[in-house]
């Protein structure tokens, strides 16, 4: 998502390349500003994905049709409606035998477009063990029966990625502290989950991030949006959806849950990255180019950050900064000049930060290595 600022200025270029006739201006100017951007990492894509939504199908107030068009206009790559099987407050308005339903016409509405629209469903129980969602199912409709072990032994039959979804919720853990039950060890036991989400809608669970790295689970953060995204995150004054990066061998389903499986994901969510150490850490460099410019002893380096994220950083280089403390921000879209004490002349040096807004486990930072030349 870029600035406010940088989307007047398209929408004033789009004004006047309207005026004089010039349409591959116009084409730049619409360009969509309010899609997320983060870059992909040599050898990996970074697919943005929402994982979690809901429709009129349970009890969400949009066709499906809507979610897919919110995805494209968010610039998503994957998204999986995930109704409940359990809880149908329209069912007298919409009775829904065919629990497929709401996958089919939202794989109708993608059609066309490079959104990837991959089949889903909510579980959803008391807990224990409360809500998960089973992604890459192949027949929602079988998941529909009373014992709740045996709803899990049938995704795992169909081959799905199932999550623990919002482990954190106040109305079903009251103390908001994600924590396992003797049921939840069993699932893990019979591998019959491998992830779990550590942000939902508008909650963050440190010890949902505790959890996955002593289960080996995969992190997820999804918007679990029942009405309007726009609405729910305030997206025309600039916000965005909170979304799962996985960082996949190529955009497709199969390779997909090849690198959820991998655990190679990271949450974006209200300036905050939290994921897998190595990927995180290689993407957020991959966002970062720098240009050598100035004289030695204090040349100046031009940051540009081509990512979505401010990144707060802190200074570990061996030098310190001219014009910054050790710690300050580089904004998205923007480029920052930092002007480094080489104290010598040098052909190429290393700047090294601690990114501040980012976690690599519950409590450590990634840290980031840019070589300048
Ligand atoms: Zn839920
Ligand atoms: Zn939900």
């Amino acid at each position: 998502m870029k600035s406010l600022i940088l989307r007047t200025a398209l929408t004033l270029l789009f004004t006047s390349s309207f005026a004089i006739g010039i349409s591959a201006q116009t084409e730049e100017a619409q360009e969509n500003t309010r899609a997320i951007e983060f870059p992909d990492i040599p050898g990996y894509v970074t697919l943005k994905c929402d994982l979690h939504m809901h429709t009129v199908f349970s009890d969400g107030n949009v066709w499906p049709s809507i979610r897919v068009q919110e995805a494209l206009r968010d610039g998503l790559d994957v998204i999986s409606i995930t109704d409940h099987i359990e809880y149908q407050p329209h069912q007298e308005d919409i009775p829904h035998p065919e629990r497929n339903r709401s996958y089919e016409l939202a794989l109708e509405a993608a059609e066309g477009t490079d959104l990837l629209v991959i089949p889903g469903t909510e579980i959803t129980r008391f807990m224990p063990p409360g809500h998960f969602n089973a992604i890459f199912v192949k027949d929602v409709n079988a998941l529909n029966q009373k014992d709740v072990m045996e709803v899990f032994r049938e995704a795992k039959r169909q081959g799905a990625f199932v999550f623990w979804n919002h482990p954190h919720w106040t109305a079903q853990r009251p103390d908001g502290v994600a924590t396992l039950t003797e049921m939840h060890q069993e699932l893990l036991k019979e591998g019959l989950f491998a992830g779990i989400e550590a942000y939902n809608d508008n909650t963050y669970s440190k010890e949902a991030v505790e959890l996955a790295e002593k289960y080996n689970l995969t992190l997820l953060g999804n918007s679990d949006v029942h009405g309007l995204v726009d609405w729910s995150y305030q997206i025309p004054e600039g916000g965005h959806r909170p979304v799962t990066l996985v960082f996949a061998r190529e955009k497709s389903a199969e390779a997909m849950q090849q690198a959820l499986e991998n655990q190679q994901s990271a949450i974006w969510f209200k300036n905050t990255l939290v994921g897998n150490p190595e990927f995180l850490a290689l993407m957020i460099e991959e966002s970062l180019e720098l240009t050598r410019k100035g004289k030695d002893p204090v040349p100046r380096v031009v940051i540009h950050n081509h990512s979505d994220a401010d990144y707060v950083l802190e200074n570990i280089s061996e030098y310190t900064l001219h014009n910054f403390a050790p710690v300050f921000t580089l904004k998205a879209h923007e480029s920052t000049t930092v002007m480094v004490k080489i104290l010598e002349s040098l052909d190429s040096f290393e700047l090294k930060f601690r990114v501040l807004n980012a976690f690599s486990k519950a409590n450590e930072h990634p840290e980031i290595n840019l070589p300048v030349k």
